[in-house]
């Protein structure tokens, strides 16, 4: 049996058999997968808090053919986001997060790019969690928001965002932007002032986050209400792609955004 060595993020991990553990990973070289950890619920294992959620580990495994979990062999801590004192909101976040990956990106396949957002995610939450009340309340959503537009445009949910999905006029400096129904940006003409209305400033700030690195994106000031609305059109769009809502929502109650009117 081949042995193999990559980089990974653990996701999630969950209790088989008494002393057994099954971790959901992301890994470099061969995307998301499952393996299992012999003896990880042991007081002593060898793992250690290395299966913790959103640890960086260097994950060597071996994989039996036409099995779907993999086998963990050795699994080493590169980096520990949050080993303590973490807040229960903080956790909650990262939980949301690596749901809306376990849901969104296929198994097997490797993704140069999810790699990178979950590592600059964790960059960007760790500096939020050392900041103080008032720059936590700004950046976390701000950083949410973020991960969500990324994670819809990575796995390829997400619509065009620089030009009219019909006329293909660019939409920079257009006064209002409408969404239809399946979150396609069109200028004034095109919608005849149907759909969803978009302030110029929602409409910049998702352009931003396309086009900005996340600390770059969050060293701006955001405006809170375009940062909820930008959360209510990924919330809309994470729900129609899996026909639910994710389980992990709902804990995250703050960050939920509220509903505007439309004015
Ligand atoms: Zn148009």
């Amino acid at each position: 049996m081949p042995l193999h060595e990559t980089g990974a993020f653990v996701l999630r991990t969950f209790t088989i058999k008494e002393a057994d553990k099954v971790c959901v990973f992301f890994t470099r070289d061969a995307g998301k997968l499952r393996g299992v950890a012999h003896g990880a619920r042991k007081l002593k294992s060898r793992f250690g808090a290395s299966l913790e959620p959103f640890t960086e580990v260097s994950l060597v495994y071996f994989q039996k053919e036409h099995k779907e979990l993999v086998s963990i062999s050795n699994c080493e801590i590169v980096s520990s986001q949050f080993a303590e004192g973490m807040s229960s909101e903080m956790l909650g976040v990262m939980h949301y997060l690596a749901e809306l990956v376990i849901e969104f990106i296929p198994d097997h396949e490797p993704n140069e790019r999810v790699y990178k957002l979950i590592r600059a995610t964790l960059e960007a939450l760790r500096q939020i969690d050392d900041a103080d009340a008032k720059e936590r309340n700004e950046k976390l959503p701000a950083n949410v928001r973020y991960f969500e537009i990324w994670m819809l445009k990575l796995a390829g949910f997400f619509p065009h965002w620089k030009n009219c999905g019909a006329c293909e006029r660019d939409l920079t400096g257009q006064a209002t932007v409408w969404l239809t129904n399946e979150g396609i940006p069109q200028c004034s003409a095109c919608s005849g002032g149907r759909g969803e209305e978009l302030r110029p400033l929602v409409w910049r700030t998702i352009y931003e986050i396309l086009t900005q690195a996340p600390l770059k994106f969050l060293s701006s000031p955001r405006d809170a209400r375009s940062i909820a609305q930008v959360g209510n059109l990924a919330a809309r769009l994470i729900t129609r792609v899996l026909e639910r809502e994710l389980k992990s929502y709902e804990v995250l109650d703050r960050l939920r955004p509220v509903e505007y009117a439309v004015t």
